[in-house]
C-alpha cells in the first residue's frame, strides 16, 4: 500500500473528493484547466513548533490549509486528533469550499489540524498548544476576520475557540473586528446562540426534509415522515449527540448508538439524554441499563435500520463492510464517512446517501451568522424584538375588537413574542437546509444525475464557476 493510500481503499482521502468532483464534471461544460483550478488547494501551511509539556519539549505537527480563495475569508474547522495529516486536512478544506457554495455562505474553504490526542493531554497543555498554534497562524497571516476564520471540529469546541480569540486579540489589540477571527465561541465571548447544536440540527433538518418526499421514501420502501423511523448514530460528540437529540424529540427511534469503546442497542429505542448522562458519569456508553452492549463498535453500522448517521470520522464505511450495511438512507453527518468504492456498492443497492457537503453544512451556516454578528457588533433580534412585540400587541387588539372575542393568555404569549437571537438563527438554518435540499434534488432530476452526491457537487461547482466568472478570472 502506498503512502497515499488509506487502509480502506485504493485512494487517498483527497483522491476520493477528486473522484466525486470528476463525476460531477461530466455534467459541466467548461475548460478542463478551469476545473483543475477549482479542485486544487491554493495554500498549504504545514508547521512544527515546540511546546514544553511537563519537563519535556514536544515538537507539535500542525496544519492550516486554504483550499479556495474565490471568496474571502476562508472558513473551516480545526481538529485535534492523532490521525491528522496533510492529505486529510487538504480534503476537509476542499469539502468546506463545496459546502459553503451549496448553502450560499460566501467563504472559501479551509481546514486546520493539530496532531495531538486531546484525551491524553491536560487542559493546561491543550491551551498552550492552541495558543502557540494561533500565534503561528498570525505570523503567516493565516487567520483574521477577512482572511481565514477557524471554527470547531473533531476534538475541539468552544473552549479552544475562546483561546484562539484571546490569543488573536492580544497580538492584534485594538482590532475592533477581532471577535470575527474565529467562530464557535461561547456566547459570553461573542458566540451566537445556536452554534453549538447547529451541525446536528442541520443534519436533522436535512433528513427530515428527505423523509417528507413521498417519491424518495417509496423508492426505498419507507413511509413518509420521521416518526417511528429506526435510526443508528455513530459518534456521540458534538454533531452526533445533537442530531440524536433532535431525532429523538421528533419521534424517531434511536435504536443504536456507537462510540469508540463499543455500541449500545435497544430495538425499542434509547433515551438520548439518559445515555448522554450515563456517558458523562461513567466515561463510556457501555453498560447503559436499558440497552445491550455491542463490543465491536463497527458492527453497529451493519444492524437493520432505516437511517444510518455516521457522525464520527471519515472512511468508516468502506468496500469491506458496504455490502453488509442494511440502512435504506445514510446521512453523512461526518465528513467523508463513505469511501468511493463503498459509495458505488451502496448506490447499486439503491441506498439514498445524503452527502456531507450538504448535510453537515449547518455548522458553517451558523458560523456565518456568528461572523456577521461579530462584524455588526450587535446581537440578533436586539433592534427588532420589542418593536415586533409592540406591533403584534396592536394587531391583536384590532383582531379582538373585530372578532369581539378575547384571546387566552397562553395564546397571547405565543402571538406577542418578538424574535430572540436563537429563533432567528434557527429559522435561518432551517430555511438554508430546506432550500439546499430542494436545489440538489431538483438538479438531480432535471439533469438525470445518478445520486445526490454528484448533484450536490454539480450545484456547488457551478456556483464557484459563476463566482470566478464574475471576478473576471475565468474568461
Ligand atoms: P467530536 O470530537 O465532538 O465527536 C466525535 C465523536 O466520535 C467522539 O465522541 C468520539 O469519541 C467518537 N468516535 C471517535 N472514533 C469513533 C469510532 N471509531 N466509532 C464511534 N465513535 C467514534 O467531533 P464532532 O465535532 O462531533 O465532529 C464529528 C464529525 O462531524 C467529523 O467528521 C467532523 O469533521 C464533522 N463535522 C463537524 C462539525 C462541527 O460543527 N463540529 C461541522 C461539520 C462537520
Amino acid at each position: 500500500m502506498s503512502k497515499n493510500q488509506n487502509k480502506t481503499g485504493s485512494y487517498s482521502f483527497f483522491n476520493c473528493i477528486e473522484k466525486n468532483f470528476d463525476k460531477a464534471a461530466r455534467f459541466i461544460s467548461i475548460e478542463k484547466g478551469l476545473l483543475e483550478q477549482i479542485k486544487a488547494c491554493n495554500s498549504v501551511y504545514r508547521m512544527h513548533f515546540p511546546v514544553k509539556i511537563g519537563k519535556e519539549v514536544k515538537v507539535i505537527e500542525a496544519y492550516r490549509v486554504q483550499h479556495s480563495h474565490h471568496k474571502l475569508p476562508c472558513k473551516g474547522g480545526i481538529r485535534y486528533s492523532m490521525k491528522v495529516n496533510q492529505d486529510e486536512i487538504m480534503t476537509l478544506a476542499a469539502l468546506m469550499t463545496y459546502k459553503c457554495a451549496i448553502v450560499d455562505v460566501p467563504f472559501g474553504g479551509a481546514k486546520g489540524g493539530i496532531k495531538i490526542d486531546p484525551q491524553t493531554i491536560s487542559s493546561e497543555n491543550i491551551e498552550k498548544i492552541t495558543r502557540r498554534y494561533t500565534s503561528e497562524l498570525i505570523k503567516k497571516n493565516f487567520i483574521g476576520p477577512g482572511i481565514d476564520v477557524p471554527a470547531p471540529d473533531y476534538g475541539t469546541g468552544e473552549r479552544e475557540m475562546s483561546w484562539i480569540f484571546d490569543t488573536f486579540l492580544s497580538l492584534r489589540s485594538g482590532d475592533v473586528d477581532a471577535l470575527a477571527c474565529v467562530t464557535g465561541k461561547p456566547v459570553s465571548q461573542g458566540g451566537v446562540r445556536g452554534r453549538k447544536e447547529a451541525t446536528g440540527l442541520g443534519v436533522f433538518y436535512g433528513i427530515r426534509e428527505l423523509c417528507h418526499v413521498k417519491e424518495d421514501m417509496y423508492s426505498v420502501g419507507l413511509d413518509v415522515g420521521l416518526v417511528g423511523k429506526k435510526i443508528i448514530i455513530q459518534g456521540l460528540g458534538n454533531v452526533g449527540y445533537h442530531a440524536a437529540s433532535f431525532f429523538h424529540e421528533s419521534g424517531a427511534v434511536i435504536i443504536a448508538l456507537a462510540e469508540r469503546e463499543g455500541a449500545i442497542y435497544n430495538e425499542k429505542g434509547l433515551n438520548v439524554s439518559k445515555v448522554f448522562l450515563h456517558l458523562k458519569n461513567n466515561g463510556s456508553i457501555l453498560n447503559f441499563p436499558e440497552a445491550k452492549n455491542i463490543e465491536n463498535t463497527e458492527k453497529a453500522l451493519e444492524l437493520e435500520c432505516d437511517i444510518l448517521i455516521p457522525a464520527a470520522l471519515e472512511n468508516v464505511i468502506h468496500k469491506n463492510n458496504a455490502n453488509r450495511i442494511k440502512a435504506k438512507i445514510i446521512g453523512e453527518a461526518a465528513n467523508g464517512p463513505i469511501t468511493p468504492e463503498a459509495d458505488e456498492i451502496l448506490d447499486k443497492k439503491g441506498v439514498i446517501i445524503v452527502p456531507d457537503i450538504y448535510l453537515n453544512a449547518g455548522g458553517v451556516t451558523v458560523s456565518y451568522f456568528e461572523w456577521i454578528k461579530n462584524l455588526s457588533h450587535v446581537r440578533y433580534g436586539r433592534m427588532e424584538k420589542k418593536f415586533r412585540e409592540n406591533v403584534n400587541a396592536e394587531f391583536l387588539k384590532v383582531i379582538e375588537t373585530v372578532c369581539k372575542k378575547k384571546i387566552s393568555i397562553e395564546e397571547k404569549k405565543m402571538i406577542l413574542r418578538g424574535p430572540r437571537e436563537i429563533d432567528l438563527v434557527r429559522s435561518g438554518l432551517e430555511d438554508t437546509m430546506i432550500n439546499g435540499f430542494h436545489k440538489i434534488r431538483d438538479l438531480k432530476k432535471s439533469l438525470k444525475i445518478e445520486n445526490m452526491r454528484t448533484a450536490a457537487f454539480v450545484l456547488s461547482i457551478n456556483k464557484i464557476i459563476d463566482s470566478y466568472e464574475k471576478l473576471g478570472i475565468f474568461p
